[in-house]
């Protein structure tokens, strides 16, 4: 051993007998899990001009350096790293952003150093992108995805408690292999069966159908359910070396409707189409000639229901049934989907599967 190690090491062990409070913290630090915040804006990171203010403000402004730091409660409980990924309003995100966030979580997650990640979002599209998320991450390391309905300036900030939750969650072990959590508001949903339900209250996620998975209670994560359908490790979906998804547009139904909406995506070239139907999977006659149409050019149809919960039948069995899922979720596993085949049976299958 060198005289300059020798002399550090006496150094050290000095040290520490001189502080064994400092020295014992500096070990629990090491000791805490390590989880990496990957940022895209949305209210958690909005500014407004007064602490009263939670409709005219800006969301994603704030910076994920910033968001960390107004929460030095984090650090307590893990080894917290960020990066910012994108920072608007999540009204904004498109496919090319989950594109490249899911590769972006599937390369930290691949880190032996890392035991989960949070997303923060804005709270608009954050049930498309946590249901892509669930379908595209290939690991079964926690992926928790959080958001806030007041801006960051607002006086009860519902972000920082979030924040906290979500990171507490994405560092323990319970998180595992369930698939991409939404938490927020102190409850636990699954990213296939929740979905944003009011337009300002900060109890705005739930799982009308199907159920929330739990709660955070006092910062422990309380699990009593999960979901029985595919998720990360066991999704066929490997998006790794995509830059674009396919085109695949919603068409909404409502009384007195015609089929200009239809029409359009086909001649904007839509590859799938997803029909946000009335009831039980009916819609106006008028647009079945052009379903049928799409359905021949080797266009999945798929039928969702406009109703927000049940499983949807399907009448036309050149049709698919959305199962459970509300439209815009469809839409995402049918986007999916076409990146693998454009079978009907085969698109079928995985309805009843994801
Ligand atoms: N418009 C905002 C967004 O989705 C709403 C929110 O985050 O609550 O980015």
């Amino acid at each position: 051993m060198s005289h300059t190690i020798h002399h550090l090491l006496v150094l050290a062990i000095f040290i520490g007998m001189l502080f064994p409070a400092v020295s014992a913290d500096i070990s629990a630090v090491q000791e805490l899990p390590r989880v990496h915040i990957l940022a895209t804006g949305g209210t958690i990171a909005g500014n407004a001009n007064s602490s009263t203010d939670t409709v005219h403000y800006r969301p994603g402004e704030i910076g994920v350096d910033v968001l960390i730091d107004s929460v030095p409660e984090i650090r307590q409980y893990t080894r917290v790293t960020g990066e910012q990924v994108c920072n608007i309003n999540s009204d904004d995100i498109t496919p090319a952003i989950w594109l490249n966030l899911s590769r972006r979580i599937n390369a930290v997650l691949a880190d032996p150093g890392v035991e989960g990640v949070v997303v923060t979002h804005g709270t608009d599209t954050l049930e498309e992108t946590a249901y892509f998320l669930n379908l595209a991450i290939l690991s079964e390391k926690s992926v928790i995805i959080t958001g806030s309905m007041r801006p960051a300036t607002a006086l009860s900030a519902d972000g920082p408690m979030n924040l906290l939750n979500a990171v507490r969650l994405a560092a323990s072990e319970d998180a595992r292999g369930k698939g991409v959590l939404i938490a927020l508001n102190g409850e636990i949903n699954g990213a296939r069966d929740t979905t944003k339900s009011n337009t300002q209250s900060v109890q705005t996620f739930s799982s009308p159908d199907l159920g929330l998975f739990g709660y955070v209670k006092d910062g422990k994560p309380m699990i009593y359910r999960t979901s029985a359908r595919k998720n990360t490790l066991s999704s066929e979906f490997n998006l790794s070396s995509l830059t674009a998804l396919p085109r695949v547009d919603i068409v909404m139904t409502y009384p007195g409707m015609d089929s200009v909406a239809m029409d359009a995506f086909s001649g904007r070239g839509s590859q799938g189409i997803v029909v946000a139907a009335m009831g039980n999977g009916e819609y106006p006659a008028v647009i079945q000639p052009a379903l049928e149409a799409a359905a021949l050019k080797g266009i999945p149809v798929v039928i969702s229901s406009r109703t927000g919960s049940g499983i949807t039948s399907v009448k036309d069995p050149r049709f698919i049934s959305a199962d459970t899922l509300t439209p815009q979720k469809a839409r995402i596993l049918l986007m999916l989907a076409l990146t693998k085949t454009n079978n009907r049976d085969r698109i079928a299958g995985m309805f009843r599967n994801y």
